[in-house]
């Protein structure tokens, strides 16, 4: 029987629904539902690969002590020992739970009950700190309370959509295609992307702010203090609802007196600081877009604040078309600051400072304690496990070792607290090799619950397949252990709907209207209604029914006097400034097709192909001024760290600023992490690091050899100095370089790639004057691996001898060609992975230009469907075309 399951794509803060079918004869097909208000039926290159990352292989199916397979029963109850002695000895704050935006909103809602009402600590942060903590700061000033006042149907009512800290081609793709249509079918439809790199998302850009890095306050000064100079202050809005007005002005005026000024303070021209002045100014229904480049900053509370003055200044707020809108990062970091899955935060948007609430909260979970004080932080809390204050650990779905800034630093800190625990869906990832105790978590084929994503609206993920190994639910974990640590009465659920009904429930209790977290009218679900759930914006109470698309459309604010309150803002640089000894500044992000820490889309052969890699990309000049060269290896050291990657030129960089992404780990490479190198530095109200700002060096890798091997099977590549690994179909590729060529290359080659001494099938070619050697093992007719290494980066393309490795057999020509990397004449190497959707590399797309004389993306389309479905590499296909 063919089955249909309607859930939910499990990476972004878009949220995108998505349809599961079950063929007959078992296989799995992911499409994008278009009954789902959010992406109606698209989906990006990730969420379409959904089916590519099913598989058992990689997954932690057994609770694990100490590294040996024990049962549920022992696990459980060595965990609540564990913590349990660890308070009784040292008190509640010596443990600490870090969690996770992967979490459902049900695991989030136990987890911090726990924590808070139980355990009677606040020690409970998440990995959504890293994303999004700076905009619940800026709301919760501003707002009084964390409230996103758009929706995604803003998007299209606009006419004049401000991107800013964002790459939302690449890190929101769902939502850039929607931009990107509401801007063929009106052409009026202005997009300005603020930005210190030109990046993809440029593509619709009619006007581009390529500041430089962390200066987007003055930016934001400067422009209330020109609304005022035009005369776009909305003063009957200002008067009645709003206030601080006149003193944020003063601050801005003060800090951004002139256009020149601003442009001179972010290294603009200032015919590009008024144009994009006018057209704010000019424009009512403007939306603002910020997401990480504005959050992770030492001052990115006062940047998400800087921008919402503007939107009040104007009373451009609560209304079609227009609103500051937070783009958040992780499908369901709104789920968790809903739950109080902050260390400053109660349930329910409620404030830990906040006696009332305190006892509101305990009232209702009738828990034994509360927790009287916000715990710590992210950053802190691994401060605080270095320093032995946090005693015992329990991590979540997520991997710190790896995301973390000064990574290195926290992995050791991981790897020296006494107690660690990790519930994941993945066995090895950097964080779980160094945890003591593991806990196989379900993963998103076989998790039940819901999520919220950046416009308030929250979905239901559904099941569709059982579980893998003894694999179980985040929410029945963490109740089994607060069961066993004596908290039975308050973690006896049965099911997932029985907690989403008690967290509606708490939303409304004694709220009448107070806060803007309230779901009340969702409480009261059975497990079918819940199983039916259909996708809905809170708030969702008895007065709005059917949910709310915007915010403050009454110009009420949940603040004391219901005022929104302008902030004055006071320009700050960021924390660490470049200096002699590291002149460049370090950014880092997400790259198109993988997803944190590559856990599960690194297991996806076609989103691997795109960028295999860590990178650097570096502005030509600079890389010249360095002596380093277009593909070659290179180190950025920054205080805290190293990490090596390949150069790539991009003239959109600015002079003196370098881009990393932040993907790779211990597990997929040798030196690819790049938050070893990031900067603790912290923004002072949110606790959110500053990942995009950290003074480095840049210097040539010093490797005397490089190479690559394709393989059948995983390889382990101890004593190789720099190796990659990627997901091929059928194969394994690692990059590989080093600083020493061995003496007998045949055998070195053979150590890694022969699983059995008597293997004699190899086809090789050595030339030790050059210092080259091309090996290829054949089992029976098929390439079982191959390895090819040479003194420089001239090295044949690896997309011909991948694209071997799905034969069953190779032809006398393929047999003849191997050892050249080339195709045999008649056959062509695709190239690198330009459209991840449909697999078309990037000499495959040049070819079809070139020979069929194709002129547009529409062309490219139709001839090879390339950019047709998710849209993401529509960019690089008009870089292609020539522009
Ligand atoms: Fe998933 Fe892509 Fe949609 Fe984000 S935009 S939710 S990654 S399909």
């Amino acid at each position: 029987m063919v089955e249909t399951t309607k859930t939910i794509c499990p990476y972004c803060g878009v949220g995108c629904g998505v349809l599961v079918t079950r063929s007959r004869d078992g296989e799995y097909t992911v499409e994008g539902d278009p009954s789902h208000p959010s992406n109606f039926g698209k989906l990006c290159s990730k969420g379409s690969a959904l089916g590519e990352t099913l598989s058992e292989q990689g997954r932690l199916l057994y609770p694990e002590i100490e590294g040996q397979r024990v049962s549920w029963e022992r696990a459980l109850g060595q965990v609540a020992k564990g913590f349990g002695d660890v308070i009784k000895q040292h008190g509640a704050d010596a443990v600490a739970f870090y969690v996770s935006g992967q979490l459902l909103t049900e695991d989030y809602y136990v987890a911090n009950k726990l924590m808070k009402g139980y355990i009677g600590s606040a020690n409970i942060d998440t990995n959504s700190r890293l994303c999004m903590s700076s905009s619940v700061v800026g709301h919760k000033r501003a707002f009084g309370s964390d409230s996103v006042p758009c929706c995604y149907e803003d998007l299209e009512r606009a006419k004049l959509i401000v991107l800013t800290g964002s790459n939302t081609a690449w890190c929101h793709p769902v939502l850039f295609q929607r931009i990107n249509r509401a801007k063929q079918v009106n052409p009026d439809l202005m997009v300005v992307v603020i930005d210190p790199r030109e990046t993809p998302t440029c593509d619709i850009a009619d006007l581009h702010l390529p500041l430089r890095s962390g200066t987007d306050t003055v930016l934001f000064n400067g422009l209330l203090n020109y609304l005022q100079q035009d005369d776009e202050i909305n003063r009957s809005y200002l008067n009645a609802y709003t206030e601080g007005f006149d003193e944020a002005l003063n601050v801005a005026q003060k800090t951004a007196p002139s256009v020149d000024w601003v442009a001179q303070r972010c290294g603009l021209e200032s015919a590009t600081v008024s144009a994009f002045y006018r057209l704010f100014s000019r424009t009512e229904r403007v939306v603002t877009v910020y997401s990480q480049g504005v959050n992770q900053s030492t001052s990115g509370s006062d940047k998400v604040n800087a921008i919402i003055n503007c939107h009040l200044a104007t009373g451009r707020i609560g209304r079609p078309g227009m609103g500051p809108f937070s783009f958040t990062g992780q499908p369901n970091a709104m789920g968790g600051r809903e739950v109080g899955g902050l260390a400053n935060m109660l349930a329910a948007h409620m404030d830990i400072e906040e006696p009332e609430h305190r006892a509101l909260v305990q009232t209702f979970w009738d828990s034994p304690t509360i927790a009287s004080q916000p715990g710590r932080k992210a950053v802190d809390l691994f401060n605080a496990i270095a320093e032995g204050k946090i005693k015992a650990l329990w991590v979540m779905a997520t991997n710190p070792a790896v995301s973390m800034p000064d990574a290195g630093r926290v992995a050791e800190a991981i790897e020296q607290c006494e107690l660690v625990v990790v519930s994941d869906c993945v066995k090895d990832t950097d964080t779980t090799v160094r945890a003591n105790i593991l806990l196989p978590a379900l993963g998103w084929g076989e998790k039940e619950g819901t999520v919220t994503n950046s416009e308030r609206r929250i979905s239901r993920q559904r099941a569709f397949l059982g579980p893998a190994g003894e694999a179980k639910a985040d929410w029945w974990i963490i109740s089994q252990v607060a069961q066993r640590m004596g908290f039975s009465q308050g973690f006896d659920y049965q099911h997932p709907h029985e907690i989403f009904n008690e967290h509606a429930a708490l939303s409304g209790y004694e709220n009448g209207g107070q806060r803007d977290f309230d779901i009340s009218a969702l409480s009261g679900q059975d497990a079918e209604s819940y199983h039916r759930f259909s996708p809905i914006q809170w708030p969702v109470t008895e007065k709005q029914p059917q949910g709310s698309p915007r915010m403050f459309s009454d110009g009420r604010f949940f603040t004391p006097s219901g005022k929104s309150q302008f902030q004055a803002i006071m320009p700050q640089l960021p924390a660490n400034a470049p200096s002699d000894d590291f002149p460049f500044v370090l950014n880092t992000g997400r790259v198109r097709d993988q997803w944190h820490t590559m856990t599960r889309t690194g297991k996806a052969a076609r989103l691997s192909e795109h960028s295999p890699e860590p990178y650097i990309a570096i502005h030509p000049e600079d890389a010249a001024s360095a002596h380093i060269d277009d593909g070659e290896l290179a180190s950025v050291v920054s205080r805290w760290g190293e990490m090596v990657g390949r150069i790539r030129f991009d003239n959109g960089q600015r002079r003196g600023e370098l881009f990393a992404p932040m993907h790779w780990s211990e597990q997929f490479s040798s030196k690819g992490k790049v938050c070893a190198v990031v900067n603790p530095a912290v923004d002072a109200l949110s606790g959110q690091p500053e990942f995009k700002h950290t003074p480095v060096q840049i210097r040539r890798y010093q490797s005397v050899w490089h190479g690559f091997i394709l393989s059948r099977r995983e390889l382990k590549l101890e004593g190789v100095c720099y190796w990659v690994k990627a997901t091929g179909n059928d194969h394994y590729r690692y990059e590989i370089a080093g600083e020493q060529l061995a003496e007998n290359l045949p055998a070195w080659a053979r150590s890694y790639l022969c699983a059995s001494s008597d293997d004699v099938n190899w086809v090789e070619l050595l030339d030790s004057g050059a210092q080259t050697y091309r090996g290829v093992r054949m089992v029976g007719n098929q390439v079982e691996s191959a390895i090819f290494i040479a003194p420089d980066k001239a090295l044949p393309s690896r997309s011909w001898l991948a694209s071997l490795f799905e034969k069953k057999a190779l032809d006398d020509s393929e047999r003849r060609a191997l050892l050249t990397g080339k195709p045999p004449v008649g056959q062509i190497d695709t190239g690198r992975v330009i459209c991840a959707c449909f697999n078309v590399g990037e000499n495959t797309l040049r070819e079809a230009i070139k020979k069929q004389g194709l002129t547009s993306v529409e062309e490219i389309g139709k001839c090879l469907n390339a950019g047709t479905n998710c849209g993401s590499c529509v960019p690089e296909l008009k870089g292609l075309l020539g522009g």
